[in-house]
């Protein structure tokens, strides 16, 4: 028999939850990895790994084991609970959601809990930990969107991707790599020559100056922007088309500009009154190779 996919509860925010232990499995370094059938844990994502995973406790017959660590697993057409491996993180051949396998959130434990297959676990995530973490998320996207917004006259043609507002998405054609921690999202961006062939200029023109001179003003465009979206506490929520972990989710968020719609695996704020600021800040790399914003959200 195989495992099936874990349904997740994290996408509407939860943080607790209580389900059947299925399976136990050894990883490296004498760990274990607990499988439920459901669960409000967010791991860390083997295809895209921006969202750090949940901490947290599974505590089972009035004992609380610790979860150190929440890895994606995924379980082949001809695995199954004892019949055969169950794949982590980097290990899995294929891309997160293919229908063949099962998808599985992988509580990780530092020692073996014993038989505990059958019995039912109470979930607990460290709601504070997560809350900084959507904070950080939930940053990450509103300053991909302001972002856009004002680097948008610095496209010399439409580069035929645009984002929710129609500005030429630079967030994602320009994406490097993308981490949240409790603190801040870190976003890199790769201006190389295929961005400058699909039309991006980081060069002085007769309309603006040179992206390294520009800096300052557009970090004050961003911020500016990010104060509004927070002072105007829209409203976020994730829209789930299905309870599995592997279900292509999408962030929401009611902008007084008009809904934002970005696809997204991770966990965000309510509305963005929680937050009390976000401001971003802009680097470029002494070559001009590389943009980066570190955007820290401050919670109210
Ligand atoms: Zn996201």
């Amino acid at each position: 028999m195989t495992l099936p996919t874990t349904h997740v509860s994290f996408p509407a925010g939860a943080v607790t939850g209580e389900s059947t232990v299925l399976a136990v499995h050894p990883l490296d370094g004498g760990r274990y990895a607990v499988v439920t059938g459901a669960t409000p844990f967010h791991p860390l994502d083997h295809t895209w790994p921006d969202q750090p995973a949940d901490l947290g406790t599974l505590t089972v017959d009035g004992v609380e084991l610790a979860v150190v660590d929440c890895l994606t697993g995924a379980v082949g057409p001809d695995g199954g609970s004892d019949g055969g491996p169950v794949l982590v993180g980097a290990d899995i051949p294929v891309r997160r959601g293919d229908e063949e396998w099962s998808w599985l959130v992988l509580h990780v434990l530092a020692a073996d809990p014993g038989d505990i297959v059958g019995r039912t676990a109470a979930l607990a995530v460290d709601a504070g930990r997560r809350g900084a973490l959507s904070a950080s998320h939930s940053g990450c996207h509103l300053l991909a969107l302001a972002l856009n917004e004002a680097l948008a006259p610095r496209w010399r043609k439409d580069p035929g991707r645009t984002d929710a507002f129609g500005h030429p998405d630079f967030d994602s054609l320009a994406m490097a790599s993308s981490v949240m921690d409790t603190e801040a999202s870190t976003d890199t961006y790769r201006l190389g020559k295929s961005l400058r062939k699909k039309g991006f200029t980081a060069e002085a023109t007769e309309e603006f100056p040179a992206l390294a001179d520009a800096l300052p003003e557009l970090t004050e465009a961003v911020n500016r922007r990010l104060a509004g979206w927070v002072a105007a506490d829209a409203a976020v929520r994730i829209d789930v088309p299905g309870p599995e972990l592997t279900a292509r989710r999408e962030w929401n968020c009611e902008l007084p500009e008009g809904a934002a719609r970005i696809f997204c695996g991770g966990t965000h704020l309510h509305h963005l009154g929680e937050l009390a600021e976000l401001r971003t800040e802009l680097r470029l790399s002494e070559d001009g190779s590389e943009l980066v914003a570190v955007t820290r959200p401050k919670r109210a």
